[in-house]
């Protein structure tokens, strides 16, 4: 018999928003699963701010969701050792990180430079959307290298999918899943033009740097999941198990997003409602 606690990795999970708007009750149930899947693994949660998109996150957002966080009841126990234990990692301020990442792809052959514009990609499009939405991109500029490029232009560095692979996880919630890269996913950017790390490329390396061994996330970021799984491998660390939740939608079945100002935890709380109430919505 195995003594306790021997190979038994202790459980770390993660909440990471993005402060592009007020949470609302879908981000709202998706970190209150986090934070039971936590507890009943007796493990952590680390806060992560993903402000890294300098055009759609907003300080102000920031306190915000920690205050949310903190009136919802949830609690994390881990942060930067400089900002105390409540205060969160900051994606901004890791760009060093997720440099050397990309700089180890590019150099083991991953990347490629791609000089279209999101018009071009848009207008070269035969092929249907990804499952996400995301346009699968056409790969005009896969056989460029760093010697095709003019200094001057704007290169953003996408990832070279193998084609026809599929990338297959077991999902915590939803069990086995399976993806067809290149058909339900493209090409996709891994560094931006502006010198900015793609959404794919810096949760990977912070989940991965942060010893995260599940990650609980909407089920919008399925396929992200299977782009991810691709970096791992590429850069050579462990994936992390992921637990993917439901997304909640409002009453005519549209999602909710940020921009559902009327379900954002502010207006529940200037309501004067109890979070019990909310949290009565959340079960799986
Ligand atoms: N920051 C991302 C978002 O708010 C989610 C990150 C993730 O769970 O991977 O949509």
């Amino acid at each position: 018999m195995r003594p306790a606690g021997m190979n038994e990795r202790l459980y770390r999970g993660r909440l990471a928003p993005s402060p592009t708007g007020y949470l609302h009750l879908g981000h709202a149930r998706t970190f209150w699963i986090a934070w039971q899947r936590a507890k009943q693994n007796k493990g952590v949660l680390v806060l992560r701010n993903e402000d890294l998109d300098p055009d759609r996150c907003r300080s102000e957002y920031v306190q915000a969701m920690i205050e949310d966080l903190h009136w919802l009841g949830i609690e994390w126990q881990e942060g930067p050792m400089e900002g105390g234990p409540h205060a969160p990692y900051i994606q901004s301020q890791r760009l060093a990180l997720y440099r050397s990442a990309f700089v180890q792809l590019r150099e083991g052959g991953f990347l490629y430079p791609c000089t279209c514009s999101r018009k071009d990609v848009q207008r070269a499009l035969q092929a249907p959307h990804a499952a996400d939405d995301e346009p699968l991109y056409p790969g005009t500029c896969r056989h460029k290298s760093a010697f095709d490029i003019e200094s001057a232009q704007r290169v953003n560095w996408r990832f070279r999918v193998p084609k026809r692979e599929s990338v297959e996880f077991v999902d915590g919630q939803l069990g086995k899943q399976v993806f067809d890269a290149g058909k339900d996913f493209g090409d996709f950017v891994v560094w931006r033009h502006d010198g900015i790390p793609s959404y794919q490329l810096a949760v990977m390396v912070d989940d991965a740097a942060m010893h995260i061994t599940e990650v609980v996330r909407g089920t919008d970021l399925l396929v992200s999941t299977a782009r991810q799984l691709l970096l791992y491998r590429s850069l050579q660390k462990t994936p992390p198990t992921f637990f993917h939740c439901p997304l909640m939608t409002d009453e005519s079945g549209i999602r909710l997003a940020k921009r559902h100002d009327a379900l954002s935890l502010r207006h529940f709380r200037a309501q004067g409602r109890a979070p019990s109430e909310l949290l009565a919505m959340f079960k799986l």
